[in-house]
């Protein structure tokens, strides 16, 4: 696997594609016109000054923007050359294909460390085609704490609920709830902005560690963040892609100047 930041465009084929992208809430136009790649398998950072609308772009890529009220989206999200918005699709089997994570953890409050990640499998399961043969409820349990750097932490306490974990631990938690139904692409929205420094250290090392199984797309206002964990960064500003290109060219060499004065915190 490359280093973050060593990838080049053309590494791996695109899994989430945007074009000509447009969001608003109202006549309030939040996203305008964005076409972006995301390469399969690598990590990409959106970064850009608050209120620029990256929140935004990443919520319609699983379709969460049209639950809010008078929101709405045009143009084209492709999954793995799927489009997200085609007449038919269920949003609800989208999002288990395309996993979000939040500011803020957002456990099941009344639910058991295990039921929180078995939640997502039980409800996938309902809806899973007869015949498909998985493994039993606990190992994928297991298996998604494992991949979520959790599972020494809490393998003695999955009975104990999910909120007696520690807020990071938490925010893992709900990583492993995510990747438990084996999505192909990861959305996380400012993953480490209520963490401590530790607790943000681990998901960055998470990150690091899931690139290569799943296509990881991560909001950030936090710079160093995007350096040290993404493949590619994309910059935006008033709704606007301004530049995309690998993270190291982003931070040494970017080619339009408003990403320069961004990089180099001349504003922001
Ligand atoms: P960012 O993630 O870059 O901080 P957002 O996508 O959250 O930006 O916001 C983009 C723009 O959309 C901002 O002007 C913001 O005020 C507006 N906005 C975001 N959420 C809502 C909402 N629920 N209703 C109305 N306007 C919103």
């Amino acid at each position: 696997m490359t280093e973050p930041g060593k990838a080049h465009a053309g590494d791996s084929a695109p899994s989430v594609v945007l074009h000509d992208l447009v969001a608003a809430y109202g006549s309030r136009t939040a996203v305008r016109k964005v076409s972006l790649e995301c390469q399969a398998g690598l990590v990409t950072a959106i970064i850009g000054p608050s209120g620029c609308g990256k929140s935004t772009l990443l919520r319609c890529i699983n379709r969460l923007h049209e639950s809010v009220p008078g929101a709405t989206a045009r143009g084209s999200v492709r999954i793995d050359g799927h489009e997200v918005y085609a007449r038919g699709v269920d949003p609800i089997a989208l999002r288990r294909r395309v996993g979000m994570v939040f500011q803020r953890p957002t456990p099941f409050p009344t639910h058991t460390v295990f039921d929180n990640v078995a939640a997502g499998i039980r409800a996938a399961g309902e809806a899973a085609t007869e015949g498909t043969r998985a493994a039993p409820l606990a190992d994928r349990v297991e298996r998604a704490l494992q991949r979520a750097g959790l599972w020494n932490e809490v393998k003695d306490r999955l009975k104990q609920s999910a909120l007696a974990l520690s807020g990071g631990q938490q925010q893992r938690l709900c990583i492993a709830r995510a990747l438990a139904v084996e999505p192909t692409v990861l959305l996380l929205d400012e993953p480490t902005a209520s963490l401590d420094p530790l607790g943000t250290l681990r998901i960055e090392e998470l990150v690091y560690e899931l690139r290569g199984s799943v296509t990881l797309i991560v909001v950030t206002h936090n710079m160093q963040q995007a350096a040290r964990v993404s493949d590619v960064t994309a910059f935006m500003l008033s709704g606007e892609l301004v530049e995309r290109a690998p993270t190291r060219a982003i931070f040494t060499t970017p080619r339009d100047e408003r990403t320069e004065a961004y990089v180099t915190g001349r504003f922001g």
